[in-house]
């Protein structure tokens, strides 16, 4: 599989149906493994987080989570074929679910999210398997309970979304321990399932604006904006300096 170094990130060059056909692979390879979901803000962020940079180079699959990421492949001269959103890849995995009888565990966001998302995904996905679900808000003394938890109750993907880079490294501390075939960091996908943030309209995200959308939404994550021109300027200095 080809992989595009963005920043000193190895993401793949994957469409979604690759990405869904890899993960699937992975879950009938059984050994724990991790998917992680790459965008604009997280690749900056490994300039100056080194352990989330080396727990993106041993992810399995790195996925181009936005537009960004499309663009920095493309500015550098490397194929991307496609925008492969987290957020898309959950709902693609969910519907293949109950003819698999792929199992899902849903840990992260505020308490009741985890729970409202499971109910969504038993209405879209009809037969699927949620074997479990716990909020994203813990202390350490929370952790054996929480590791017990997802461990007992055996699925084949644990989505984690407790945001980057906390999923990313809560993950790699602990996902050979939990023996979860395959874990996905999805960041703020609970949310947007249980309807807690809405998606930005389809046109919006075709459009590429899906960032713009989301800052509108949340005026909170507004100053997150700033990654983005930041972004932009170290992929160029990466284009330039070769
Ligand atoms: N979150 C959590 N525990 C924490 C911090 C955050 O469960 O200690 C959740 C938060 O409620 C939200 C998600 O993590 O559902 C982060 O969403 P965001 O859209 O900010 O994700 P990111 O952009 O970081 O991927």
């Amino acid at each position: 599989m080809e992989r595009v170094d963005i920043l000193g990130v190895k993401v793949d060059a994957v469409t979604m149906a690759q990405a869904v056909e890899r993960v699937a692979e992975l879950i009938a390879a059984r050994t724990p493994s991790m998917v992680a979901t790459a965008n604009a803000e997280m690749l900056l962020r490994t300039t100056h987080d080194a352990e989330l940079k080396s727990i993106l180079n041993a992810a399995k699959l790195v996925v181009p989570d936005g537009a960004g990421t499309v663009w920095a492949a493309h500015h550098l001269g490397k194929r991307m074929p496609e925008r492969v959103a987290g957020a898309d890849l959950v709902l693609e995995l969910m519907r293949l679910a109950p003819a698999r009888a792929w199992k899902f565990f849903l840990f992260g966001s505020a308490p009741g999210i985890a729970d409202k998302a499971a109910l969504k995904a038993q209405e879209l996905c009809p037969g699927i398997k949620i074997v479990g679900t716990r909020n994203g808000y813990f202390t350490a003394e929370d952790e054996p309970d929480i590791i017990a938890q997802i461990k007992h109750s055996r699925p084949d993907v644990l989505l984690a979304a407790l945001g980057v880079p906390k999923q990313e490294k809560w993950l790699a501390a602990h996902m050979n321990e939990l023996g979860v075939p395959v874990s996905i960091g999805v960041g703020g996908t609970l949310d947007v399932m249980a309807g807690a943030v809405k998606r930005a309209p389809v046109w919006m995200q075709r459009a590429r604006l899906e960032w713009l959308f989301r800052a509108m939404l949340q005026p909170s994550r507004a100053g997150r904006l700033v990654a983005l021109p930041k972004f932009v300027w170290q992929v160029h200095k990466q284009k330039v300096n070769g």
